[in-house]
């Protein structure tokens, strides 16, 4: 894979949490106010998870947009640690990084 070929996947990635994130404010406006006390203690868990969702598919795509702007600058190959350069199968497997194994692992440390 070269990073055309990435970039593709990450824009096609980017377009399904596009949807997905449209899916859920629609789920919001859409949601009629639970008639008793009971119902409404449900509604909220299940608010809450579609919540968390939410900000799961908000920082994949902040991270995808990240990504696409590394590429059109000429940096997404570089390490944002170090400045060396990013192995491309460490880059394949892992898109959206911003760091090189030897950085990526020594800040797991
Ligand atoms: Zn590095």
């Amino acid at each position: 894979m070269n990073q055309k070929s990435i970039r593709k996947t990450l824009l096609a990635e980017f377009e399904n949490l596009l949807g997905r994130s449209d899916r859920i404010e629609a789920h919001w406006r859409d949601e009629a106010p639970p008639a008793d006390w009971s119902e409404l203690a449900i509604h909220q868990e299940n608010d809450e998870v579609i919540d968390s969702l939410d900000e799961r598919t908000r920082e994949q795509m902040i991270s995808i947009k990240q990504a696409l702007r590394r590429m059109d600058a000429g940096e997404w190959e570089t390490c944002t640690g170090c400045g060396s350069e990013i192995q491309m199968a460490r880059l394949e497997a892992l898109p959206t990084t911003t760091l090189c194994v030897s950085c990526a692992e020594a800040r797991e440390h």
